[in-house]
This record gives structure tokens, sequence and C-alpha cells, in this order.
């Protein structure tokens, strides 16, 4: 790469366009920094907006009594942060340089930005079956889910039986919380026994409203407009049988977004991004903060990521703030890191 390629030199540039992302977003450009965001290029499973555009009504993000549907609550939180003046392109960063200062990044069109702070915020991914049927209902709102606690409440999945699917602690809290809507729970599990911590499959295990289909794995998903019923297959045996549900929740797992972050900042052993301070949203690289799902592996809620992403702008803000009175701002001098 070479300086001549450059588009321009930001004050702050926000990588992903979810609820951490144009919170941040909000935050920074209240506070005059006008962030620039790479709201990603999407693709076929992925759209820029992050997983709330492939929810339907959301019921839990504080200050809609109504509930408010997902993509909507993307668009309003875009445009409210593009209303104070937040520039944005549909672009992926592919490449970032944090060995040296200031970051250079590189988007998958060419576009090169040099930035004086980052703030990785580009979530993570819920893990799916990759059944047609799964991916489709998924989308039009027909009772598959990957988020109970999203989606557990809405009114088609109370009083029906829904299947659970995935055997680690997830699979377990999910079941729990969904006993409160639904007649029964029924966990598919590939296996003979849980991954999940022994605390929480024991009180999944001894309630009246769990049962669990052991050595099952989930070969089709039926039903036209709604979900009707699963296949099952044993993994033992192979026998192929038909379970009713009313509803499925996938839990066996989420991938962050942060492949490309590999080399640029310190993962965790399971590839979410490292914040190595409590309370803090600041990575292994001085400058470069990290927002929402890309780094919470407990949480995963849109109102967490939102919250990290007003922490992760306001110590930004405070980092420059920082360097400027240590008469570093605006240095085109580059550093090379360790
Ligand atoms: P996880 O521990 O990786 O468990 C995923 C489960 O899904 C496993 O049982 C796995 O089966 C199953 N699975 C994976 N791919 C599958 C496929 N293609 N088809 C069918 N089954 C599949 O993921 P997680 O439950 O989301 O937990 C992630 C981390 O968060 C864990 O460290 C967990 O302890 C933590 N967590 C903690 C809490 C809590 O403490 N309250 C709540 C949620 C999550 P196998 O077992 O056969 O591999």
């Amino acid at each position: 790469m070479s300086d001549s390629e450059i588009r321009g030199r930001e004050t702050v540039v926000i990588i992903g366009s979810g609820p951490a992302a144009w919170t941040a977003a909000l935050y920074a450009a209240r506070a005059l920094m006008e962030p620039f965001v790479f709201e990603g290029a999407g693709s076929r499973t992925m759209i820029p907006g992050g997983q709330l555009m492939f929810t339907t009504e959301v019921e839990n993000y504080p200050g809609f009594k109504d509930g408010v549907m997902g993509p909507d609550l993307m668009m309003e939180m875009r445009e409210q942060a593009l209303g104070f003046g937040t520039r944005s392109i549909w672009e992926d960063v592919v490449d970032i340089d944090s060995g040296r200062y200031p970051f250079r990044l590189l988007s998958n069109t060419g576009t090169q930005v040099l930035a004086d702070s980052l703030i990785l915020a580009t979530g993570a991914n819920a893990k799916w079956l990759g059944l047609k049927n799964e991916e489709r209902l998924a989308q039009s709102g027909g009772g598959v889910s990957a988020c109970a606690v999203c989606d557990g409440a809405l009114p088609h999945f109370r009083g029906n039986v829904l299947a659970v699917v995935g055997g680690g602690d997830s699979a377990m809290e999910d079941s729990l919380y969904l006993t409160k809507f639904a007649e029964q729970v029924v966990i598919i599990h590939r296996r003979d026994e849980f991954r999940a911590s022994k605390i929480m499959s024991e009180r999944a295990l001894t309630h009246d409203k769990i049962r669990v289909e052991w050595n099952k794995v989930v070969t089709e998903v039926l039903g036209d407009e709604t979900i009707t019923a699963l296949r099952l297959e044993d993994t033992v045996s192979g026998e192929v049988s038909e379970l009713e549900v009313g509803g499925m929740f996938v839990a066996i797992g989420h991938t962050p977004n942060a492949g490309f972050l590999n080399g640029v900042v310190e993962l965790k052993d399971n590839g979410y991004v490292e914040t190595p301070m409590p309370w803090r949203t600041e990575t292994s690289v001085p400058g470069i903060f990290a927002a929402g799902d890309v780094m919470d592996d407990y949480f995963r809620q849109a109102v967490t990521a939102a919250g990290t992403g007003c922490m992760a702008a306001l110590e930004a803000e405070r980092w420059l703030a920082h360097r400027g009175a240590a008469g570093n701002e605006h240095s085109e001098e580059l550093v090379v890191r360790d």
C-alpha cells in the first residue's frame, strides 16, 4: 500500500453496522469527531445492520413499549448517527495494519483509510444447522430462531411444543427460558451427554417441562408458512422420525466476525476480541477499541452491544485527548510497533 492511494485520515473509524457500531458513531459524532463507518458490503448470510436484520419483533429493547421490528430499529439507529454527521460506506474492511500509527485500513474494493482511533464492532453470527427451510423460516418469522431471549416471548411460540437444538450452556439456558411460554421444550442433541456445565444440565434435566431427544440430528425443517415439524435422524441407529413442533431454536454457538482481526489485535481462545481491562473496551493495541458481540461472548444482547458501543466511543475520545495533551495529536509520523 502506498500513501498516495489513501482516501483520507479519520479521527475515528468504526467497523460494523449493528447496535454497537451505530451507538459508537452517535456518541463520536456528537463529540464532533466526525466518525467514518465501514458498514459492510453485505452477502447472502450477512447484511449491514447486524443480527437484528434477521429478527422480526424485538420486545426487549428499552423505549419501545409495543416492541419494534429488528430492521426498523437498525434503520433508526443508523439515521440517528448519520443525522449528527457520521459518514459511512458499504464496504468490508479486509486488512488492518495496526503495527503503525495512524492505523491503516484496506477495504474489499481497495479503499484505504488512515485512522487515529478505531472501533471494532463487527458482531457475531449465530451458527445455523444449514438446512434450506431453516434459513427461509428464520428470515420470514416462521417460527425458527437462533435467539430464545429475543424471540421466545412472541405470541406464536406460546403454549406450543418448542425444540431447542444443541447441548451446550446456551441450549440449557434457552430451554429453561422457553419453559415460561412453551407447553413443552424438547432438547435435540447429537450425542448422549451434554457439553453444558453440570449445574445447567441438571436444571434442564430436572425441569418437568423439558425432555431430551438424545443422539438425534435435525435433517429437515418441515412447514410452509410456519414450522410444523422436524425430521430427526438417530446418530446411532440411523432411524428416522418426525417431531411435531411449533418452533425451533438453534443454540449451537456463535462465531464472532473477527477472522480478519487475526494478528491485528489479540483474540481470545474462542475467537472473540480480547479487551484486557474489566469495564473497558480497549483491545491489546492502544487506540483500538472493541464493542458489541465481536468482544462479548457472554451477554450478546442488542442493548449490551449499544452500551459497549457508547463506552468505546467515550474511550476513543479520551484516548485521543490524552494523546493530544501529550503533544502527539495529528502526528504524521509513522510509528512501527514491536
Ligand atoms: P457450545 O458450548 O460450543 O455448545 C454448542 C453445542 O451445540 C454443543 O453441544 C454441540 O454439540 C452442539 N452443536 C454444534 N454444532 C452442531 C451442529 N451442527 N448440529 C448439532 N449440534 C451442534 O456453545 P454455547 O452453548 O453457545 O456456549 C458458548 C460459551 O458460552 C460456552 O463457554 C458456555 O459455557 C458459555 N455460556 C454460558 C452461559 C451461562 O453460564 N449462563 C450461558 C450460555 C453460554 P457437541 O457437544 O456434540 O459438540
